[in-house]
């Protein structure tokens, strides 16, 4: 691994990562794993942030499918995860796959 493979983002809070191409990246405990948005740029695919951080804000909601562990199995459908991150917490509505469908929880730091 180079340095540059390891500088690939930038840590700019412990919740949230910055990607090139003004995207951003935190991590969603409902999936266990890390949404990346674009927050830079202008048209579709481009959310709204608030500049902080801290405790960051995205409009719109962030909706994400893919192939949960079950896709495909007896008509399983893709793992949907749909959420509106607001001043530092997470809703997660209730189109959501995962257990926090329901819920709002704090980010979760990046370890
Ligand atoms: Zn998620």
């Amino acid at each position: 691994m180079t340095d540059d493979d390891k500088r690939w983002f930038e840590q700019i809070s412990p919740k949230l990562r910055k990607l090139d191409g003004g995207r951003m990246m935190f991590w969603c405990p409902g999936c266990d794993g890390a949404h990346m948005i674009r927050v830079e740029g202008a048209g579709p695919g481009c959310w709204g942030y608030n500049d902080n951080p801290e405790a960051p804000t995205f409009t719109p909601s962030v909706l994400v499918t893919y192939n949960g562990p079950n896709a495909g199995i007896d008509g399983a459908p893709p793992a949907v995860c749909h959420s509106f991150v607001t001043d530092g917490r997470i809703q997660f509505l209730g189109d959501c796959t995962h257990t926090f469908a329901g819920q709002t929880v704090d980010l979760a730091d990046f370890d």
